[in-house]
């Protein structure tokens, strides 16, 4: 029997929830103040789905997915990012018939089977935007925004963002002409994936992570030099905002992304404090994937964030203060049950309230108060016909009587704290 716990993926203990929490509401909030609703998807989708979108020649694609046959042979696959089952989910539902535009976010697992290190796991967490129906330069701006807003919120410094702009359908055969010129002549240095890459997709060899190719990089033809009228005016345009708006970003000529779908804008946010997985969010618009999935010609673009990376800085820079509520321990004895539940129903109004169990002894039951970590210990003791109760602050031993009155309890227990 084997029931340890599966490679590259982790159980999130209690401990560390109050993380999640801050992240994610932290990021609900943001969000829906600009107008985003959420959307849940499912969890694994037809495999078609990524190929088609995310890419045939992706490592994602070709190597990270949890694929697998159900029980009438069809093949499905756990979900290696969000975007896909968005744009399916927009589809399915014919959203674009309900609104000129669709403004949504998503936080939930993903799954890739890469080689686990610190801030790469096979089930990670991803928290993304995307926007449906808006061709503007200054979406893009407001994406890129929301992302840098949604750190900034959090505290997180020394972040940067790179952008890029990988143009449209209109000026990439140029580029791609380019690059396959380019690569050819280092051809048969290659690996055969990355001798099929040459052929079907060249982009994707800039995302490669061989050395040779990391070492070709440098020197090979960059998009932006490509670029048609439109994109170079949308791309003008995208850093204008962002000057406005004073967020600072970096001109990233290499960066490509490492999905398929990408058009015109890709931006990427990194940390210097993380080691080697050091992009924290990544984005840009996909212009052409609602039509690749056989739907209508909308544009499109959007983000996702590793919830785990996040919460590794979130950790590092320890100013970050975690919402805590006290945690008030009742005592109870057989006598006073009915006593204990009223009152803890009040407490609980603003506390955290843990109860003893009235069939153990005192003593246990304040061992118990103290292995929890109780802030407060209440003494639901005989006492209680004279009207008396026993409130202990349990961190500094200062203890009191108080009058069995809701309201001087709350008021004790508050100067207590
Ligand atoms: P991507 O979908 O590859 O653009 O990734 C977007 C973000 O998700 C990255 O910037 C990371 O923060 C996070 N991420 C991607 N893959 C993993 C992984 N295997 N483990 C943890 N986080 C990941």
């Amino acid at each position: 029997m084997n029931i340890e716990l599966p490679r590259g993926v982790q159980d999130i203990l209690p401990e560390d929830i109050p993380y999640w929490h801050l992240v994610e509401n932290t990021a609900r909030k943001l969000f829906e103040s600009y107008n985003y609703e959420e959307i849940r998807t499912p969890i694994f989708e037809y495999t078609e789905l990524f190929r088609k979108g995310t890419g045939e020649t992706t490592d994602i694609v070709m190597k990270e997915m949890y694929t697998f046959t159900d029980k009438k042979g069809r093949s499905l696959t756990l979900r290696p990012e969000g975007t896909p089952g968005v744009i399916r989910a927009f589809l399915t539902n014919k959203i674009y018939n309900q609104k000129p535009v669709c403004k949504v976010y998503y936080i939930g697992p993903m799954f890739r089977y890469e080689r686990p290190q610190a801030g790469r796991y096979r089930q990670f967490h991803q928290l993304g935007i995307e926007v449906l129906g808006r061709k503007d330069p200054y979406i893009d701006f407001e994406v890129i925004k929301l992302a840098v807003d949604l750190l900034k919120n959090l505290k997180l410094e020394n972040l940067e963002v790179e952008i890029n702009s990988l143009g449209c359908i209109k000026c990439r055969p140029n580029y791609r002409e380019a690059l396959i010129n380019y690569f050819r002549k280092y051809e048969d240095q290659f690996s055969p994936i990355d001798k099929e890459r040459l052929e079907r997709n060249p982009l994707r060899l800039l995302d490669s992570k061989d050395e040779k190719l990391i070492a070709l990089k440098d020197q090979a033809p960059q998009p932006i030099d490509y670029l048609c009228d439109e994109c170079k005016i949308h791309f003008e345009k995208l850093q204008k905002y962002l000057s406005l708006d004073n967020i600072k970003y970096k001109l990233s000529p290499k960066l490509v992304r490492g999905l398929d779908y990408y058009t015109k804008t890709v931006f990427e946010i990194t940390t210097t404090t993380l080691g080697s997985q050091n992009a924290v969010v990544g984005g840009g618009r996909y212009d052409n994937l609602v039509e690749t999935y056989g739907g209508p010609s909308i544009p499109g673009l959007g983000f996702a964030l590793g919830i785990e990376r996040l919460i590794i800085l979130l950790k590092q820079q320890n100013h970050i203060s975690l919402p805590y509520i006290p945690l008030i321990f009742i005592t109870l004895s057989e006598d006073y049950v009915e006593a204990g539940i009223k009152l803890a129903k009040i407490l609980r109004t603003k506390y955290r309230v843990d109860m003893g169990s009235p069939q153990e002894n005192l003593r246990t039951q304040l061992k118990w108060a103290d292995r929890l970590g109780s802030d407060i210990v209440i003494f639901l003791t005989e006492e209680i016909v004279k009207n008396k109760l026993k409130i202990k602050n349990f961190k500094t031993g200062e203890e009191k009587y108080t009058d069995l009155n809701l309201n001087t309890i709350l008021e004790d227990i508050e100067t207590m704290l």
